[in-house]
């Protein structure tokens, strides 16, 4: 049978590659043959239009099916930011607030476990953790964050800190990265979510993060934590004053890197939500509304082929573009939808309209609308329940939501 998918697979695969120019055809013939797109083929296959274009599209779909077959995972967490003062000014972020500001939030140790016991009753197997760096926050408050956790919830996985956390934790702690990161593994942290990397490309960076956080720096990080045993997902922000050039670089070091630790468990293109960022709000005329629909659908297909042999798993990130189109991408090279997340603030607060949570119910509607079997995964993808395509979650029938109503209603 498995024989018989593979055959036809390739001959769907030949087919569809007569369909391209001889330029992609050659590009994509050589990811077959294992040969790496160079960055200017990379460039080229996110600038492809039409014919091309449909074909980047289902030959990323081929590759998924070849990796993934199926499935579509998600994992069922909790975020939990504890902060949204800081004072950095990435130009980008609408989620940091002044410490006197209407609506800026600070959680004490006590309010983020209640909140993670919240999490584990409903049954997340991760908290997500990062905030703000609020001037006033001690070096060792990102460890007191895991011993507070773990101390009552052993079991659970932490997924905790982006690299310019870990950058400003160890500074404020006069320690090495790779000194601070050791310390927050021995004090329970899983894995880290590899955000902040906005655009690895210096010029860009200046004018998003005024460079506080530099490309090298968020290199140096995350390599220092793969070493250290602590795996993390790999991002991009798209869609504001970057170009598919900038694209190509990013994609490549992401690869380089992985070639390097191995450490990353899955690529998340963050569509850049423009609403309440004083980026787009300052200079309206020279920053993109995000990206469309066109560079969102390229932007996985791209990253499918292009990390493929190095990162099985491409997210959609459902908080910046929401279910439907998050359905749409499970068959443009995307296998995994994320978590379920329970409080999602930081796309919330940039203005993205979508909503802070997705129940599990709903994850194995949406996936099973994609014609797709739903997996439950943990953090590091390994699985933890297949949905029976005859049995729902909860006892309920898929097909017939709470209400009563359209069980897709909460698709937009
Ligand atoms: S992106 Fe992070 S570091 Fe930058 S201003 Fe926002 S909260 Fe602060």
């Amino acid at each position: 049978m498995k024989d018989l998918q593979i055959i036809c697979h390739s001959k769907r695969i030949e087919d569809t590659l007569s369909d391209a120019s001889i330029e992609t055809r050659l590009i994509l013939e050589n990811c077959l043959k294992n040969q790496q797109p160079s960055l200017s083929d990379i460039e080229k296959l996110f600038l492809t239009k039409g014919k091309d274009r449909q074909v980047v599209l289902n030959f990323a779909d081929f590759l998924r099916n070849k990796v993934n077959g199926n499935n579509v995972t998600f994992v069922i967490n909790r975020n939990i930011n504890f902060t949204n003062v800081c004072y950095m000014g990435c130009k980008f972020c609408g989620f940091a607030k002044r410490s006197n500001d209407l609506g800026a939030e600070w959680l004490n140790l006590d309010e983020v476990v209640i909140r993670a016991k919240e999490a584990s009753k409903r049954g997340a197997t991760e908290v997500c953790i990062q905030g703000g760096l609020h001037p006033k926050l001690p070096g060792a408050y990102y460890r007191e964050i895991l011993i507070a956790i773990k101390k009552v919830l052993p079991k659970i996985h932490i997924h905790a800190f982006s690299p310019f956390e870990i950058w400003y934790g160890a500074k404020k702690s006069r320690m090495s990265y790779a000194d601070f990161l050791e310390d927050l593994k021995e004090c329970g942290l899983g894995s880290m979510p590899g955000t902040a990397a906005e655009i690895l490309d210096t010029k860009i960076r200046k004018k998003l993060t005024k460079n506080k956080l530099t490309a090298d720096q968020w290199i140096e990080i995350i390599k220092t934590a793969h070493r250290s045993g602590i795996p993390s997902t790999a991002t991009i922000m798209y869609g504001h004053i970057d170009s598919p050039k900038e694209w190509a670089v990013h994609l490549d070091i992401l690869r380089r890197i992985q070639v390097e630790t191995g450490g990353f468990t899955e690529f998340v293109p963050l569509s850049f939500v423009h609403y309440d960022s004083p980026l787009y709000l300052e200079s309206p005329s020279l920053v993109r509304a995000g990206a469309t629909d066109n560079e969102i659908e390229l932007m996985h297909a791209v990253a499918r082929i292009v990390l493929h042999g190095f990162i099985d798993n491409i997210q959609v990130s459902w908080t910046k573009l929401g279910a439907e189109k998050s359905r749409n991408l499970l068959s443009m090279g995307v296998n995994d939808l994320g978590g379920t997340l329970m409080n999602e603030s930081i796309s919330r607060a940039a203005g993205s309209k979508n909503g802070q949570e997705i129940t599990e119910t709903e994850m194995v509607e949406i996936i099973r609308s994609a014609s797709k079997i739903p997996i439950k995964r943990d953090t590091l993808y390994r699985k933890l329940k297949t949905y029976d395509s005859e049995i729902s979650v909860a006892g309920h029938d898929p097909l017939v939501s709470r209400n009563g109503s359209n069980p897709l209603s909460f698709l937009n």
